[in-house]
């Protein structure tokens, strides 16, 4: 594959544009590309097309398609082997559920908990109820240190803040320093997938995008992967030694001693986390575990689960602030953004204890498909299905008509394959259930007229009487003009048409049952019985 799937030819303004060393930025392809880059949103969390309209698009992309097909597969196969050889795998999954569990039992003592161990080892605690006061924390922090540039590792919670372009607004370019999340921000794109963010990109495209985004990538830039690689390197590197502030994520935060840990593969973490002089973590508030035994659980399921590792290359634990060792100046910002809402829900709750592992992603024939973009947020897959219409409930989300999140509970089969890889037990399917009949009470109730309703109350007249039916079914006869000449109709007008926007109706037989049944048996099946008398109570020969 030797084509460019397409950049826009202008950049955005904002921090994407200026935070990553130039480059000519004049590439083929363009913003009207329907398969280009998906540019930045104004809502992290809720953007563009409504799933059904946005699937329908992204299907039509036979290269995103192979690019998903075959890196799922690889995945799917690692992970497969390395849990395969792990005895009490079930156990670990039981024991990640339950330490879970108990986290969002007791989640109000653990924060504060944790609040005082961060504090009492020299850290910040900021609390930030949503994405405004959490990019407005970070961004004071910058600038009072100076920075018009700041390293960051990958960090879920500061995507769905949108934190890179809230920090553009304020004149300061985040810089991204995992490999994935360099490739989507040079090219001004939109994450994909959770763990491999530039899965939707093969490697011609990444050549391409370097050379045209890249200001220092090498003119003779190959695509060979190793090239590719040492050519973010040398870009980083140099972005590393100059930065004073890093921004991270967090895998977790240890309540009983303020630990916070993140795990990774390619070590661009460790640089992020121990160079600058100081360090800004954004942690969305359930990423907590009790006690420092418990990572030993999420430890050795995490890596299995994600790359199929036994074990990630780079963990990185921190605890406040180490006098002459690492940054000096630590802040973590406590982030909510609607998870409360999502733990007041007692069967929704449960969303709140993803590890954000990406094994659902890869095993869901839906996502497969479709690809990350079509959910319309930074969380795709069937985590992002029940994750972001929960986290965005008070504007629209779950059971707001008309709004695009209010789809994404449907984009699942239901086959179960998310459950039965979660390593910490998520019923994503239970929870998909949950929030369609949500939706459907929702949508009901905001109708004046009820169409569920007022179709039963037609079909049970009909049905109610041997004439109206028979008329009805021979009126059904009529459709079978619409059909192909394989019998399927493609294209009904409505209401059948909600039925054939994604699948096809089998055309109605030529003759009805009862035209049938009158044609095979000319004469009535039961002829009526002849009148028999009863003979009158108390005659003879009653010998009850
Ligand atoms: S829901 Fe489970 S499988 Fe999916 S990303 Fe979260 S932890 Fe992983």
């Amino acid at each position: 594959m030797s084509t460019f799937l397409g950049l826009p030819t202008r950049r955005r303004s904002g921090a994407t544009a200026t935070g990553t060393g130039g480059g000519t930025g004049t590439v083929a392809g363009g913003a009207d590309d329907p398969f280009g880059p998906v540019p930045h949103p104004q809502e992290p969390l809720r953007w563009g097309d409504a799933f059904p309209a946005a699937a329908r698009q992204t299907l039509k992309n036979d290269q995103l398609r192979r690019n998903l097909g075959h890196a799922t597969q690889v995945i799917r196969a690692k992970r497969a082997a390395v849990v395969g050889e792990v005895p009490d795998w079930e156990a670990l999954r039981d024991a990640g559920s339950a330490v879970k569990e108990q986290v969002m039992a007791s989640l109000p003592e653990l924060l504060v908990r944790l609040e005082e161990n961060v504090t009492a080892r020299g850290g910040v605690v900021h609390w930030a109820r949503d994405a405004g006061e959490a990019n407005r924390i970070v961004a004071d922090i910058a600038k009072a240190k100076g920075a018009d540039e700041v390293v960051k590792v990958k960090s879920m919670a500061t995507q769905e803040i949108g934190l890179n372009e809230a920090l553009a607004d304020e004149g300061i370019a985040a810089v991204e320093t995992d490999l994935a999340e360099l490739i989507v921000q040079l090219a001004d794109d939109m994450p994909s997938h959770i763990l491999v963010p530039a899965i939707h990109r093969n490697r011609t495209e990444i050549r391409d995008i370097f050379l045209a985004r890249m200001g220092d990538a090498p003119p003779d830039l190959s695509d060979v992967p190793r090239e590719l690689a040492m050519a973010a390197r040398a870009h980083l590197r140099r972005k590393f030694l100059s930065a004073k502030v890093a921004v991270s994520g967090a895998n977790f935060a240890v309540a009983d001693t303020g630990t916070l840990a993140v795990v990774e593969s390619e070590g661009n973490g460790r640089m992020c986390l121990t160079l600058p002089e100081t360090l800004v973590t954004v942690m969305g508030i359930e990423k907590l575990v009790p006690t420092f035994d418990d990572l030993e659980v999420f430890l050795q399921l995490l890596p299995r689960s994600s790359t199929g590792e036994r074990m990630n290359p780079y963990t990185s634990l921190w605890t406040g602030v180490t006098p002459g060792d690492g940054p000096q100046e630590f802040h973590l910002v406590l982030l909510d953004n609607g998870r409360t809402d999502v733990l007041a829900d007692e069967v929704g709750r449960s969303a709140l204890h993803c590890i954000r592992c990406s094994a659902c992603l890869n095993v869901c024939p839906v996502y497969e498909r479709v690809g990350g973009h079509a959910y319309g947020s930074v969380y795709p897959g069937p985590i992002g299905a029940i994750l972001t219409p929960q986290l965005t409930a008070s504007s629209g989300g779950v059971s707001g008509h008309g709004d695009p999140n209010a789809s994404l509970p449907y984009a699942s089969t239901l086959c179960g394959a998310c459950y039965d890889v979660c390593p910490v037990k998520i019923d994503i399917p239970s929870i998909l259930v949950d929030l369609r009949a949500r939706e459907v009470d929702a949508d009901r109730s905001s109708r004046s007229v009820d169409p569920w309703k007022a179709a039963m109350k037609a079909a049970a007249w009909v049905m109610a009487d041997g004439d109206r039916f028979a008329l009805a079914g021979r009126a059904a006869t009529l459709g079978r003009g619409l059909g192909g000449r394989d019998h399927a109709i493609s294209v009904a007008p409505p209401p059948a048409s909600g039925w054939t926007r994604s699948r096809d109706l089998p055309a109605p037989p030529a003759q009805t049952f009862r035209q049938w049944w009158s044609a095979e048996h000319e004469t009535p099946p039961h002829p009526p019985a002849e009148p028999v008398e009863t003979p009158p109570a108390g005659t003879p020969g009653d010998e009850r």
